[in-house]
């Protein structure tokens, strides 16, 4: 003790005679969050957290033209303040230092910059309707580098024979396939969550965040990210980010060394969420049961935020912004909507819409039914209460049950297809059904082929149906390649590689050759309509009608002034002969069609045949 006095004492002492009056520079701040931001956004606040040993003890100082330090606030613990800044309109792109001083003397001095924001940032439009999104887990997609399996300080190392540990997936992996996806037919790619997860087990899937600053250095840098985006641009393909508030991983600098006692929900014994998203929505709800929901933990590595404190709100309300801006992105996946509190998740939508406010914002609101679904979704009809989240997408729940059922029944009053048109009729819920982001299967549930019996003509129906009624599309990574998985045996059983992603993989599942007979007519089927979507405008924009399905088949239009859309699904183990009569609504002015798969043109569409369990896309003449 006495000795480390002593050489402080030296080392003052040299630091004086050399470099006064700023001598501290060898003990460095720990960390500036937001690193840096930006000049001219439409809102002039920025809440600045510094982290560093007793950097409370400080005085801080900053002069520079249209910035204003307005507060400085200190919590509980010395080791944090939270600067809050104006950035007004006049506020120039450049540096300034802010200065840190105790006793008049300077101690800490941070050179903090604000860019010049790209051209048309405010401005960029986010995934719609034309789009169709491709989900990847990037620890399971493609091994670019596996130079950075394993990385200094990171505390889980790869194996790639253990289905929950890490197995060397990274950003180069899928910067090298952006073709894939061009030639596939996707629009958007949606990567779960990239962020630093420094926790010894399970860091593979990105949901413990451990620094929301930081791209984990497994998967590459903040610059590799940025730069996959920029390529993916250039390639047509947009990006969207997946960020999580209601969590962190237990590992957090917020959980480690907490601010306060009112960032992290603390319990006597660990206590779960009893996972009831529908408590937030319900009028008769118990405030025992919300506070549970809210409060309780995802899960025992997952401390849950207090995002009622409102200096952790505006961070993770802002490293949102700070993605969107130095990333370029086109959209955000919201984690566990209704898990934070409906104040943050309300906050975070307005400002993002103040922002950007053609960017979409997709909130994952698991949900069972369709009222509970669409009061998370932006501009929400009746919501009860007055809540709007100001998301424009949410994912559609129950839409995906109805598709994992309806193609293993036979069409019954509530059963098969009817399953479908039921959901779909209680579309007048949602305040913009067609933003619905729909799928039959995503990272935490069982694999659609499995589900429907692992049978090809099924998933045929059923990714026709996807890919043409009303909502975004998503497809799951390896749903081209009828990857199989049972969720039940553990999440890692619906994580597999995908074949070819690693170097020395026996198949290359990238290429018609690496795939199986079964993956190349699925690839195909679903790269057909992949491709004849992008420029489908009754299916971006067009209005959805449907029939009630009638003998099994299922038949509903889509349209827009210049193209109309017939699809057929039968349902059933024998071939339809569908007659017309009954569409005549839709179908008099037209007199063939052309089949959007098969490439045939249908010169008499008085009665159609499609065989049994096919779906059958048609584009009317
Ligand atoms: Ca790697």
């Amino acid at each position: 003790m006495r000795n480390k006095r002593l050489i402080f004492s030296a080392l003052w002492l040299f630091s004086s005679l050399m470099l006064a009056p700023v001598w501290s520079l060898a003990s460095k701040l720990d960390r500036v969050e937001p690193m840096f931001w930006w000049a001219g956004m439409n809102n002039p606040e920025l809440q600045v957290m510094v982290y560093g040993e007793n950097i409370a003890e400080n005085r801080v100082e900053l002069s520079y033209p249209g910035v204003t330090l307005r507060q400085v606030v200190q919590v509980a613990n010395p080791n944090y303040l939270f600067l809050e800044l104006s950035v007004g309109p006049q506020a120039r792109p450049g540096k300034f230092d802010i200065l840190f001083k105790k006793d008049g003397r300077t101690q800490h001095s941070y050179s903090y910059e604000l860019r010049q924001r790209r051209e048309g940032s405010a401005q960029r439009q986010g995934f719609t309707p034309a789009d169709v999104i491709y989900l990847l887990m990037p620890d399971r997609f493609a091994n670019g580098d596996p130079g950075n399996d394993d990385m200094p300080g990171m505390l889980e190392k790869a194996n790639r024979q253990d289905l929950d540990g890490r197995h060397g997936g990274d950003i180069k992996g899928i910067a090298n396939h952006l073709d894939y996806f061009v030639d596939f037919g996707v629009t958007t790619l949606w990567i779960n969550p990239l962020l630093e997860n420094n926790m010894a087990r399970y860091s593979y899937h990105g949901y413990a965040m451990t620094d929301f600053y930081k791209v984990d250095p497994r998967f590459g840098t903040n610059q590799d990210y940025a730069e996959l985006v920029r390529q993916a641009h250039g390639k047509g393909l947009k990006v969207i980010q997946d960020v999580v508030f209601n969590h962190c991983g237990l590992n957090h600098l917020f959980v480690k060394d907490p601010p306060g006692t009112d960032w992290v929900h603390n319990f006597p014994e660990y206590t779960r969420s009893n996972f009831r998203a529908s408590t937030m929505s319900d009028p008769y709800a118990a405030r025992a049961d919300i506070e549970r929901f809210n409060h309780g933990w995802f899960d025992s590595n997952m401390p849950d935020f207090d995002q009622d404190n409102l200096l952790l709100r505006q961070y993770l309300i802002q490293h949102t912004i700070f993605w969107t801006e130095f990333a370029d992105l086109d959209g955000i996946r919201l984690d566990t909507e209704p898990y934070p509190t409906k104040g943050m998740v309300a906050d975070w939508g307005a400002r993002m819409r103040q922002e950007y406010p053609n960017m979409t914002l997709v909130g994952e609101a698991w949900l069972d039914y369709e009222a509970t679904t669409a009061y998370w979704q932006a501009d929400v009809r009746n919501s009860g209460d007055g809540f709007n989240s100001g998301l424009r997408s949410v994912t559609d729940f129950p839409l995906k049950t109805a598709m994992q059922n309806a193609f293993k029944e036979q069409d019954g009053w509530t059963s098969g297809t009817l399953r479908l048109y039921e959901v779909l009729g209680k579309d007048f819920l949602y305040a913009d059904p067609m933003y619905n982001l729909t799928f039959v299967d995503n990272h935490d549930l069982p694999r659609y082929y499995r589900e429907i019996g692992s049978e090809l003509d099924r998933f045929k129906l059923g990714l026709a149906f996807l890919l043409t009624t009303r909502g975004i599309p998503m497809i799951y990574y390896g749903t081209e390649l009828l990857m199989d998985g049972d969720e039940h045996l553990g999440h890692g059983h619906i994580r597999h590689d995908f074949p070819g992603g690693w170097p020395g993989d026996a198949k290359n599942a990238f290429t018609a050759a690496g795939r199986t007979a079964d993956q190349n007519e699925a690839f195909d089927f679903m790269r057909a309509l992949m491709r004849w979507r992008k420029d489908a405008k009754a299916i971006h924009g067009g209005r959805l009608l449907h029939f009630i399905p009638e003998n099994g088949v299922y038949v509903y239009f889509r349209q827009c002034p210049s193209q109309t859309v017939m699809v057929l699904l039968n349902n059933t183990d024998a071939e339809a002969r569908v007659s017309t009569a009954r569409f005549a609504e839709v179908m008099a002015p037209f007199s063939s069609a052309k089949d959007v798969v098969g490439g045939t043109t249908l010169s008499d569409l008085r009665e159609l045949v499609v065989p049994a369990k096919s779906p059958l896309v048609l584009e009317l003449r």
